[in-house]
């Protein structure tokens, strides 16, 4: 798989305003200008997405995000092989750029106090529904939530988030660790690995281009999330209480985040 666009497809988009860039404090860069602070962010979009999942029927916009650096590396290997005619490479040349997404329910500029969640990827819980911890309930029930609020808001998927920031590889043989006894942070630790290594300056970039200056409502148990965003100067911020699919099959999940400072109640973890 090679993240490709053709150059000519490339300068349409520019020219239509869906493929543009954003810097670190969300503010619009025209195209080709360089942008001096911070890492950039490439998004495509607005795209319509009709949503279902599960009994949730919604309609979001949503944007394909990019770091602008990573882009741009590789289109450089693109542009290269095009020229020397080796288009046929691209089947066997292999990019992780991380790609996040960023999904949009009502009109941005209307808002003043949205909804917003910002989601760590989680291939087994969010695709699969595994019940080791409870991803999928909450990327839906977020969603649920946003589609019922007045406000409306957005849902930030962060794709490079897997394993709180470990990769889903390392997120595998954490889990075999934890079938041995470890809990989620133990078995991280075991690897060599940071209980926690998600980089959530990205979404407060793309925080800063939708939301504005506006105060927002995040739907998170996590104080880090928060403090991390407050970091990067975000500081309207109204944490909302989001507990969710818990079960038998991951209670013990939930406690060790309890323990490690996520904000969980004895009642929240029996509930279900
Ligand atoms: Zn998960």
């Amino acid at each position: 798989m090679f993240t490709y666009i053709d150059p000519s497809i490339r300068e349409r988009l520019e020219e239509q305003g869906k493929l543009f860039q954003i810097d670190v404090d969300g503010v619009r860069v025209p195209a080709h200008h360089a942008v001096t602070r911070g890492p950039a962010i490439s998004l495509l979009g607005p795209i319509p997405l009709p949503l279902k999942l599960c009994d949730l029927a919604i309609n979001v916009d949503w944007y394909a995000c990019v770091r602008r650096t990573e882009l741009g590396k590789l289109e450089e290997i693109a542009d290269e092989l095009r020229a020397q005619q080796g288009q046929a490479l691209f089947a066997t040349l292999a990019s992780s750029m991380a790609v996040n997404s960023v999904l949009i329910v009502g009109d941005p500029s209307r808002w003043q106090n949205p909804l917003v969640r910002v989601h760590s990827s989680c291939l087994t819980g969010d695709v699969f529904g595994s019940e080791r911890c409870e991803c999928g309930p909450q990327l839906a029930s977020a969603l649920d939530k946003i589609r019922q609020d007045e406000q409306g808001g957005m849902v930030i998927y962060m794709s490079g988030h897997e394993g709180r920031g470990i990769g889903l590889w390392a997120k595998a043989a954490t889990y075999l660790l934890q079938d041995g006894g470890e809990d989620t942070y133990q078995a991280n630790r075991s690897l060599g690995l940071p209980d926690d290594s998600r980089d959530f300056s990205d979404a407060g970039s793309l925080l800063k281009f939708f939301v504005k200056d506006q105060p927002f409502r995040l739907l998170t148990n996590n104080p880090k999330k928060i403090h991390d965003l407050e970091k990067m100067g975000i500081t309207k911020i109204t944490r909302v209480k989001h507990v969710t699919g818990v079960t038998d099959t991951n209670r013990r999940y939930l406690s060790a985040k309890q323990n490690w400072g996520h904000e969980l109640t004895p009642e929240d973890l029996d509930a279900e």
